[in-house]
């Protein structure tokens, strides 16, 4: 047996090929700009990447929209249990724009359990919609081997990792800029082998496919990251383990306040504008149809002019180009604007 034998690893969730198209519209309905646009001259950007995007040919983020209040509920578990867990779950709160509320949610989209089986998991973001995989009593999100009795270092450990998954984000292994060299045929061994009995897809998968720069809002790889899981030292070429991350990170808390702003500076935002019309009366019936498609419109007036359709507000002006681009294929006619 290895030194890894003894640690306790996050099992990733893998979305199931027959229910990736319907992941990929619950992601864009929940925010438009999860779609992702394939990249034009998409061979520099698919040589060395992975994801479960890759194998369906088409890129997905999986973010909730920006402000949202998620839902929590406990499907079991002791007093103790449940008050850990959501005392951990709250650190991620004040580096993002994301609540975390708890309660007995017949809707709560983060079902969570501690004997669902007997690892730790989560679903990635919005994921957690997918029905079909994630019936609507069953558990998003499980913790296999927290009790009353683990220490607090080990709960927070686990805990942010997997509320991480539940807001998208993906292991640091995985992530675009990581640059791990591993010794492949150790971690073969070692996955293939009791407890997880993966398979060489599996293991493929789970730890040598890299997300893609597109389907994650990606920073450098950070080697103090929560998301980061501790490999012994034996699966790499220099022999050096990873690190054992029980806190947020300096790189975590930069990475969620920008997939989730706490603010959109008025002053200066990108926003893809659909019409514009001397009746208010044609903005507004735009707007509904806009969103009940799951763009998200507004109808504004600047200075008595035109009543302009316009959806999305944005820092980064990449963001609004997903969303022209998802509005130009659904058949409107757009023009970005900044402000
Ligand atoms: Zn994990």
């Amino acid at each position: 047996m290895t030194n890894q034998s003894k640690l306790h690893v996050c099992i990733p969730r893998i979305i199931p090929f027959q229910y990736q198209m319907k992941a990929a519209a619950l992601a864009f309905y929940e925010d438009p700009t999860n779609r992702l646009m394939l990249p034009t001259g998409a061979k520099e950007g698919l040589a060395d990447v992975g994801g479960p995007g890759l194998r369906l040919g088409i890129f997905v983020k999986k973010k909730w929209q920006n402000g949202r209040v998620l839902k929590c509920r406990f499907l079991d578990g002791s007093r103790k249990q449940r008050e850990k867990v959501e005392e951990k779950a709250h650190l991620w709160e004040q580096y993002c724009n994301i609540r975390l509320k708890f309660d007995n949610y017949s809707d709560a989209e983060i079902r969570i359990s501690f004997i669902a089986d007997s690892g730790s998991w989560s679903a990635l973001g919005t994921d957690a919609l997918i029905e079909e995989w994630f019936p609507r009593y069953q558990p998003t999100m499980n913790f296999g081997w927290l009790t009353d009795d683990t220490n607090d270092a080990e709960y927070e450990r686990v805990v942010v990792h997997e509320f991480g998954h539940a807001l998208g984000a993906v292991h640091e292994h995985q992530q675009p800029n990581a640059d791990l060299r591993w010794r492949k045929d150790a971690v073969y061994d070692y996955f293939m082998g009791p407890p997880n009995f993966w398979t060489k897809e599996d293991i493929d998968h789970n730890i040598f496919e890299r997300y893609s720069i597109r389907e994650v809002n990606s920073t450098d790889f950070d080697p103090d990251s929560i998301m980061l899981y501790m490999f012994s030292g034996e699966f790499f070429e220099n022999g050096q383990a990873t690190n054992s991350n029980t806190k947020l990170s300096a790189g975590d808390k930069a990475f969620i306040a920008k997939m989730y702003p706490k603010s959109v500076t008025p002053n200066n935002y990108y926003t893809v504008q659909v019409g514009a019309f001397k009746v208010e009366e044609n903005a507004k019936r735009m707007q509904a149809e806009l969103n009940e498609r799951g763009f998200g419109a507004n109808v504004v007036q600047y200075e008595g002019g035109l009543y302009r359709v316009q959806c999305g507000k944005f820092e980064r002006k990449e963001d609004a180009v997903i969303l022209q681009k998802n509005l130009e294929e659904a058949g409107y006619q757009t023009v970005m604007k900044y402000y």
